[in-house]
């Protein structure tokens, strides 16, 4: 497979935010592509060749997909691995592979993997049946209990602080975790391309929404001392190169406060905490993710500058037809780039777009992305 410019298709399993992202890259070099969602006029099929409505568990679009593509990828985690895996055994190229996907889907398994390769991780111990009780007498309070599976933006995830919410506990397949007293959420992009070579952007940090429990900030670089970035960023090495296969990873990870620096987990995928690499970095993640999955050589990780990141989330108590309060105020602060995602209908805390600031000082990039929090509102026209 050799790329000499239009000869090559990509297929992308899912269409969201981060498919379009993608696809803009992947059009900029001259790929054709090809989105399969089951939302007509997903985000991503706005700008693709093309979009196959199905979901992602249908094997018949699945196979479609990849048949008609050259190397297929994804942007989101909830697919039929099974069918995946039938494909690649018949030759079909699809990045991260299948293997790799699910054990990504199973925060458990996951776990185990990093556990076998050395990777600091906070301790963690599995829930067998109705034994809940029993193995929070290993850890005390509080404890973190999560879902083997399904979770998202913080939904799998439990804080067990009394004994008084262990009725409450989630009933899903799951394990409990040590509660990591968090200095800093960390956050680093690694790409590996198919020839083998790997790359690492910046480290940086997630800021989350305490009532959402999602990120709705990040800042970049992040500001801790540098032995502890180059720290994270072996450590997210490290972890990419024990999991193999091609594509761009996002790798969450704690400072906690004793200084400790443990992975958290892992995304198959470009992610949230990279986006400021689109205005901040020579290569962004998503031209990095499409340069590794085609096997072409990998781009430069620099940072050109500081950036903040945030997320423009749908605004609390409207559903309907998404309306943006502020894009004019927004965009006479210096050094702002406003992304909208083409999401039509607003939900609570739904990511409608983001805003990235750069600025020479990292302190003036966070003070303009505080006050943009403040401009930016995301309502529905029926308000
Ligand atoms: P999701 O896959 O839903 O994003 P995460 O495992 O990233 O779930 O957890 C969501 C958030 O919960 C984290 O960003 C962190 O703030 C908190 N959290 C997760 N694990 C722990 C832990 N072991 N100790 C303390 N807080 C945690």
């Amino acid at each position: 497979m050799e790329f000499s410019g239009y000869n090559l298709r990509i297929g992308i399993i899912g269409g969201g935010q981060l498919g379009k992202m993608m696809t803009q890259e992947a059009k900029k070099m001259g790929f054709y592509v090809t989105i399969l969602d089951p939302t007509p006029n997903s985000p991503a099929s706005q700008l693709a060749d093309e979009q196959l409505v199905g979901g992602f568990h249908d094997r018949n679009k699945i196979k479609e997909l990849v048949t008609r593509s050259d190397v297929t990828t994804y942007d989101i985690e909830d697919i039929d691995v099974g069918a995946l895996k039938e494909l690649v055994e018949a030759g079909h190229l699809i990045h991260p592979s299948p293997q790799i996907l699910e054990i990504i889907q199973d925060k458990w398994k996951q776990k185990e993997v990093l556990a076998r390769s050395g990777i600091p991780i906070a301790r963690y111990r599995k829930v067998e049946g109705s034994a809940l009780a029993a193995a929070i007498e290993e850890f005390g309070f509080p404890v973190v209990q999560k879902a083997c599976r399904g979770g998202y933006d913080g939904r799998g995830v439990f804080v067990i602080r009394t004994r008084d919410d262990i009725g409450r506990a989630l009933k899903a397949e799951s394990f409990l975790e040590e509660f990591v007293e968090i200095e800093k959420e960390l956050a680093v992009m690694v790409a590996r391309s198919a020839a083998g070579e790997i790359k690492c952007h910046p480290v940086v940090e997630m800021v989350f929404d305490e009532a959402a429990n999602i990120c709705d900030m990040v800042v970049a670089p992040v500001l801790v001392e540098q032995k502890i970035q180059d720290e994270s960023r072996q450590i997210a090495v490290a972890v990419v190169e024990s999991l193999g296969g091609a594509g761009i990873f996002g790798i969450e990870m704690f400072l906690d406060e004793a200084g400790n620096v443990l992975v958290n987990e892992i995304a198959p995928r470009p992610h949230n905490s990279g986006h400021y690499t689109i205005e901040a970095c020579v290569t962004s993640q998503f031209e990095q993710h499409i340069r590794a999955i085609m096997g072409l050589p990998l781009g430069s990780t620099e940072l050109l500058t500081p950036a903040v990141m945030i997320n423009i989330l749908g605004g609390e108590g409207y559903e309907g037809p998404a309306m943006f309060r502020g894009i004019r105020e927004t965009l006479q602060i210096p050094g702002a780039a406003l992304h909208l995602y083409g999401k039509r209908i607003t939900r609570p805390f739904r990511k409608m777009g983001h805003v990235t600031v750069v600025d020479k000082e990292v302190e003036n990039a966070l003070e303009k992305a505080q006050r943009i929090k403040t401009l930016l509102r995301v309502v529905s026209e029926e308000a």
